[in-house]
């Protein structure tokens, strides 16, 4: 059986309480941190701990604390990113539902590490039941004196507001979130500056995720070392995947880093297998900003070796750079699954969600959209799968955001791993709209 730390006891009834939560050990970790250490220890145990940001881009978060700037006079921020959008990602708004103090408990003893006495938890607007999940879990803590001025009585004072987010998938865009936190349209900002140096109204701030804070709170109760002995490598500690698409049983798991793949999809522990009887054709691993695996590649690595879900070894596909587990959005394809329609689908929705503020995102994403349309309807020719190459390719790299190449990875690996279901729809048009292609051939 895995070891749990953030879902630990996801099955005690109450649990979302601040009274049964408090029972199961909860709060510990404030009280060590604000009574026997200093913020730089707190800062130190998260950089022993190898905690990476669990949004997706897999940042060393300790470093990240580290590169907070520290001007005399002026205040610094903790903006938690709870704006979780991603197509396939659905772990943070699991967390806050079902163990809010969690993220609560973290909220405090992150910001303490990082002299902040105001903090915010920027909600995805359309989880209204989760903002006030998480409201309520705040006003909880509040009257129990774990927030508020002189918590505990170390003269440590800290509030925590709760934003609902802009309504636009962009606003997860850590830059864009604070635009919209500051009551702005959620437009990316250029980086650098990072917002470690100028971030919530041009102050330090530091933008971590939902469960990269929850995460802070076994840190700190049972140390850094601790927490980087579980996992493999550069990739500690636990992970929450988000489970969907063609499995027996999908839904929210915590796995420690390093699980091989194929255990995560057949085991009983986990996804039990493809539903139906079905067979498996394809697998995204990190939610749809990464590259689309065909089988073969999601199972076993280039040498043969078990595929593991780790940072590392999903960034080795033999396909496009980024840190493929990305926010744990883990998307299975069985056979029936036509690859041409999911991927013309993500770029729909990368179109529709593209702020247009830089043109390779703002048109690449419409002339991809159009072309794979023309593909999948029955009016594709064979140059459309080099155009879409190369207008991926223009995209790739070339903008503001990564919206731009979340945009462009999809399109690429879908031609790079599936060309001759691209091919067949162009060659067999009328027979594409009535069956799928079936399984690729490796
Ligand atoms: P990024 O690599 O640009 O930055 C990661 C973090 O490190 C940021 O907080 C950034 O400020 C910080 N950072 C990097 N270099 C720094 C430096 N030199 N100094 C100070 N701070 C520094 O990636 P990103 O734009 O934050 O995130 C992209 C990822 O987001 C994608 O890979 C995707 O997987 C993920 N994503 C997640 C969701 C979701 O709903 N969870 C939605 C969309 C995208
Ligand atoms: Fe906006 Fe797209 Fe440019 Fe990001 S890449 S700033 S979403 S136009």
């Amino acid at each position: 059986m895995a070891r749990k730390l953030l879902l630990a006891h996801i099955d005690v009834p109450g649990i979302n309480t601040f009274e049964v939560y408090r029972q199961k050990g909860g709060y510990r970790a404030v009280e060590k941190a604000l009574k026997t250490m200093s913020p730089d220890d707190v800062v130190e145990e998260v950089k022993k701990s190898g905690l990476r940001g669990r949004g997706g881009a897999g940042f060393p978060t300790g470093m990240k604390w580290g590169f907070l700037a520290k001007p005399e006079g002026v205040p610094r921020y903790l903006v938690c990113n709870g704006d979780e959008s991603e197509p396939g990602t659905f772990k943070d708004r699991y967390l806050m539902t079902h163990i809010p103090h969690a993220l609560v408990e973290g909220m405090i003893v992150s910001s303490y590490a990082l002299g902040a006495h105001t903090s915010y938890i920027y909600i995805r607007g359309e989880m209204m039941p989760q903002i006030r999940i998480v409201e309520k879990a705040i006003a909880e803590a509040k009257a129990a004196g774990f927030l508020g001025k002189n918590i505990l009585g170390t003269g440590y004072d800290l509030e925590i507001h709760v934003q609902p987010g802009g309504g636009a998938y962009i606003c997860g865009e850590e830059t864009a979130l604070l635009e919209s936190l500051e009551g702005e349209r959620g437009n990316p900002r250029i980086k650098p500056p990072f917002p470690a140096v100028a971030g919530l109204y041009g102050c330090p701030t530091v933008v971590n995720n939902v469960e990269s804070i929850a995460a802070t709170v076994p840190i700190v109760n049972d140390g850094g070392e601790e927490y980087a002995k579980i996992g493999i490598e550069r990739s500690t500690g636990t992970k929450l995947i988000s489970a969907s698409g063609n499995l027996v049983r999908p839904g929210v798991y915590e796995i420690e880093m390093g699980l091989p793949m194929e255990e995560f999809i057949y085991s009983e522990e986990y996804c039990g297998g493809i539903a139906n009887g079905k067979r498996l054709k394809a697998v995204v691993a990190g939610g749809s900003s990464v590259p689309i695996l065909p089988t073969h590649l999601a199972l076993k690595t280039a040498k043969g070796e078990p595929r593991l879900m780790t940072y590392e070894s999903l960034a080795d596909g033999g396909f496009v750079t980024g840190t493929a587990m990305g926010s744990g959005g883990f998307i299975a394809f069985d056979e029936d699954q036509c690859i041409v329609r999911n991927t013309l689908n993500y770029t729909r929705f990368y179109h529709h969600e593209s702020c247009g503020q830089c043109s390779p995102c703002r048109e690449g994403t419409g002339w991809m959209e159009k072309v794979l349309h023309k593909i999948e309807y029955g009016h594709g020719d064979m140059s459309d799968i080099d155009l879409l190459w190369d207008i991926q390719q223009k995209i790739d790299g070339n903008t503001i955001c990564p919206l731009g190449d979340a945009s462009a990875w999809p399109v690429a690996s879908a031609i790079r791993h599936f060309r001759d279901e691209f091919e067949w729809h162009i060659l067999h048009p009328e027979e594409a709209q009535t069956r799928n292609y079936g399984l690729v051939s490796e």
